[in-house]
């Protein structure tokens, strides 16, 4: 957590101009987050119930996505050979000229905010409380990879030669926020890229990308293609002109993407099984309110949520945190994005395999505080769940769900819950709710996770002040954190400035 930054404003107007952007020759700090959109002003409530009112009928991105669809092969290698021509041009431009182009990208998303939060919760069910941050982010990573392209031209002792072509492979959970992290930074490095937005969230990845042509990154050097499992693998990723893939995904992903190439030079972003450990010196009121927003925000379909709390000593003996817990699950207001009351969104699809089996079943000696509900024909809207009883090393403990369904365990000590944790292969996220500095002391030194979270909820990273990468199975490959200071310099080689290659 980087302090020295000071916070933004959280209180943005939509009825007001953003804030600008101050820029590198014009403040100390040359970037700052953009801030939400805050509710609590009737101006803003406005703003959103008219996107909301657009939602059944969102046509956002349809051209686009038809336009750019590209499933012949013969395409596909006109658009790799022209990325890689048009690529040169780009990659020799300076950090600076590259840097004004990300920078009114990143503008443009910001005055293109309405229609991402319409074409998000269409296509994906989100809603708008969760796609606004989302927007923050995307325009947040514009700016600050923008800047760190500038510090790419100012490394003394060595010369970056940015990657030729990176393919961007994003999820469908973030489908504004990760499609622009990964493009930007490798539109930032110098590099071209042809991104293959996730199928359900394809639209929304169009709009991004209009922004960023628009912006003044060439067509060619960004390229947009819609492909399916095996051509991605045969056509794109096995490509020689390819040297860099960026993937937020599951791990089985980023095993397949292994094997259509040994070699692949990839930066992934994988699984996540994480945990809150609630501790009895924690703030109680405040552990059970971050567990609720953790595990089911945006339906708990993030690689982020709490899919686990394990409550230490006298907090599991208590009724109190599960009196709280239960509360705050069971007054979630659950709906389609449409109605502004709607606090849980639907799943992206209906609910199969291993999520439905989760939302339906229960292992030995788990029983339900708060059982899941199927809320309509559809399969997607289903009330949140929560499980008590999960035993150490069973199913729930160590398997990835990604939906809106939250297991309890209990431990005597802080050590054993840290080991209960440690145990789960994966590594994206953890949370500690305690207000015992020894205890921090002891979670901070043991835990494997790549993002730490201290009493507060374990999603929702922030560019700059919370660099957001994984751990153990949460991560294969190269890579480093995105939205972090050493993102950039993953995504090109470097030789040393006395080379004469
Ligand atoms: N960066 C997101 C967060 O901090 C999670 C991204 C993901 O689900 O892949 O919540």
């Amino acid at each position: 957590l980087d302090n020295s930054v000071p916070l933004p404003s959280r209180r943005q107007d939509r009825s007001l101009p953003p804030v600008p952007m101050p820029r590198a020759d014009q403040a100390q700090h040359s970037f700052h987050n953009t801030p939400d959109t805050d509710p609590s002003l009737p101006a803003n409530r406005d703003w959103g119930r008219a996107i909301l009112e657009r939602v059944p009928s969102c046509t956002l991105g349809n051209a686009s996505v038809k336009a750019a669809f590209i499933n012949d092969e013969a395409m596909l290698d006109a658009a790799i050979a022209g990325a890689v021509e048009k690529g040169k041009g780009w990659g020799e431009l300076s950090g600076n000229e590259r840097a004004e182009i990300l920078h009114r990208a990143g503008e443009i998303l910001e005055s293109r905010r309405a229609d991402l939060l319409e074409v998000m919760a269409s296509e994906t069910g989100k809603t708008i409380d969760q796609g606004d941050p989302e927007v923050s982010e995307a325009v947040d990573f514009a700016h600050y990879y923008a800047e760190s392209a500038r510090k790419l031209d100012e490394v003394d002792g060595a010369t970056f030669v940015p990657a030729k072509l990176t393919v961007v492979t994003p999820p469908w959970n973030f489908p504004v926020a990760i499609p622009a992290g990964s493009t930007l930074a490798a539109l930032a490095a110098g590099s071209a890229v042809v991104i293959k937005p996730a199928k359900q969230a394809a639209r929304s990845g169009a709009v991004m990308v209009e922004a960023l042509w628009e912006a003044g990154v060439p067509k060619g050097v960004l390229t947009m293609v819609q492909l399916g499992e095996r051509e991605l693998g045969t056509q794109l990723i096995s490509h020689p002109a390819v040297d860099r893939v960026i993937l937020t995904g599951g791990y089985e992903t980023a095993e397949l993407f292994r094997s259509f190439r040994k070699d692949l030079p990839l930066l992934a972003e994988t699984s996540g099984k994480n945990a809150i450990i609630v501790t009895p010196s924690a703030d109680l009121d405040l552990a059970a309110k971050d567990v609720a927003y953790s595990a089911f925000g945006h339906a708990g379909q993030k690689c982020s949520a709490a899919s686990l709390v394990i409550l230490v000593g006298s907090v599991a003996k208590s009724k109190r945190f599960h009196n709280q817990l239960v509360d705050a699950v069971t007054s979630l207001k659950v709906g389609y994005p449409e109605d502004p009351t709607s606090q849980m969104g639907p799943i992206i699809e209906p609910a199969n395999g291993k999520l439905l089996n989760a939302l339906t079943t229960l292992g030995d000696g788990e029983n339900w505080a708060v059982e899941p509900k199927k809320l309509d024909g559809t399969g997607r809207l289903w009330s949140p769940g929560v499980r008590y009883g999960v035993k150490r090393g069973s199913y729930f403990h160590l398997t990835e769900f990604f939906g809106p369904v939250l297991g309890v365990m209990t431990a005597e000590t802080l050590e054993e819950a840290i080991a209960i944790q440690n145990q789960i292969e994966y590594g994206l996220t953890a949370g500690l709710h305690s207000l015992n500095s020894e205890e921090l002391g002891i979670w901070l030194e043991t835990i494997q996770a790549g993002n730490l979270y201290i009493n507060r909820g374990i999603t929702g990273a922030i560019v700059q002040r919370q660099p957001f990468g994984g751990w153990k199975k949460s991560a294969v490959g190269a890579g480093t954190k995105a939205g972090g200071p050493n993102y950039l310099a993953g995504l090109g080689d470097w030789t040393p400035a006395t080379s004469t290659a």
